[in-house]
């Protein structure tokens, strides 16, 4: 196989966060965070491959972004409630910036080019972006460990290298559920038996992250550097061990989410959309991440659909999922190596 021809796909989940709380931020201006991380079955797929025309244009590497055939993102994009402009095609997408990361550690950039699928509501606070790096860092490891036969970097330098490119790359390669703190990148797998059965419902548009935390600042009066530091609430073990054995009534019980307030601030009619979701039969509705994407949780598979259909019969973008899934992983049917 001429280098020109090899590739490499790797698949990585989106997320919400079961738990979110979150401390006052430390003078560097991030916020220290307790989280419950759950990983859900809609895959971001990367796919890369190397292009020797690719190495002599700008930084050395170039993405491409097409939704997922029959994702809730695709439908969004027909009807115009999303739009794929969104995504930036440069150095800043977290896609590239994770492959130019990996082939630094590699040592060599021959030219990459990266094709991203993508499932995951941009902006959403589903980690979409994050998911993309992901998959970006396991399958530019393969390929280049097969194109410059070196040994691959493997998981755990993966997700350090994951680390500075955002604080939930980490977790995405990790996937399942797992506990999360500082930046949400200090983890700690939660062993489950069972499945939660998720509902989300993206939104027209977006919130940026840094917007949320700012409201939630001001919320806070967070004003100065020097006052004292209140740490995030330490995550609630009765949660945790729910969401481990996938006792869904225990998990709405304690379900908490510290973003929510400021989400709902600066977005007001999420408010009513999470009451209706709990008329409709949802045992809880929250915002997920930083928002504005809900998520609600349904008792079992039947109830997540009826949940679905409901909210589509009202014109609505929604889409069932359950959690929690693997992490980032090579697809090895689509590849060449
Ligand atoms: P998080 O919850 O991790 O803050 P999010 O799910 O709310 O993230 P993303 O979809 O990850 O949001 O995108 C946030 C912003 O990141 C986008 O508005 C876009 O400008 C930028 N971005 C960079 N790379 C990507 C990518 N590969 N896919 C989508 N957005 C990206």
């Amino acid at each position: 196989m001429s280098p020109a021809g090899l590739r490499a796909s790797a698949s990585a989940p989106a997320k919400t966060n079961l738990a979110l709380h979150v401390g006052d931020p430390t003078p560097d201006g991030y916020h220290p965070l307790e989280t419950l991380f759950i990983a859900v079955d809609v895959r971001e797929t990367v796919t890369a491959s190397i292009n020797t025309h690719v190495a002599r244009r700008g930084s050395g590497v170039m993405v491409t972004v097409s939704p997922a055939p029959g994702s809730e993102y695709a439908e969004m994009i027909q009807s115009g409630t999303a739009r794929l402009s969104d995504i930036p095609l440069d150095d800043s997408n977290l896609a590239v910036r994770a492959a130019l990361a990996v082939s630094e550690a590699h040592g060599d950039n021959p030219g990459i080019e990266l094709r991203i699928d993508k499932a995951v509501p941009v902006a959403g606070g589903m980690g979409g972006g994050s998911a993309d790096a992901a998959a970006a860092l396991v399958a530019v490891d393969a390929l280049l460990a097969k194109h410059l036969d070196q040994p691959r970097l493997g998981r755990h330098r993966l997700m350090n290298i994951g680390s500075t490119l955002g604080a939930d790359v980490p977790f995405m390669i990790l996937g399942g559920l797992a506990e999360g703190r500082g930046k949400g990148d200090d983890l700690r797998t939660v062993e489950t038996d069972d499945q939660l059965h998720l509902v989300f419902v993206p939104q027209d548009q977006g919130l940026a992250t840094p917007a949320v935390f700012r409201q939630w600042d001001h919320a806070h009066r967070v004003h100065t550097a020097h006052r004292s530091q209140r740490a995030p609430d330490p995550l609630n073990p009765a949660l945790v061990r729910a969401a481990a054995i996938g006792d869904a009534p225990g998990v709405a019980t304690w379900v908490r989410n510290d973003l929510q307030s400021p989400a709902l601030e600066l977005l007001p009619e999420l408010a009513a959309l999470l009451n209706h979701g709990v008329d409709l039969g949802a045992l809880a509705g929250w915002v997920s991440g930083s928002g504005p994407t809900v998520c609600f949780l349904a008792e079992s598979a039947e109830a997540a659909e009826d949940l679905v259909n409901g909210l589509r019969r009202e014109h609505r973008h929604a889409f069932s999922t359950t959690g929690p899934v693997v992490g980032a992983q090579l697809i090895p049917e689509w590849g060449t190596i």
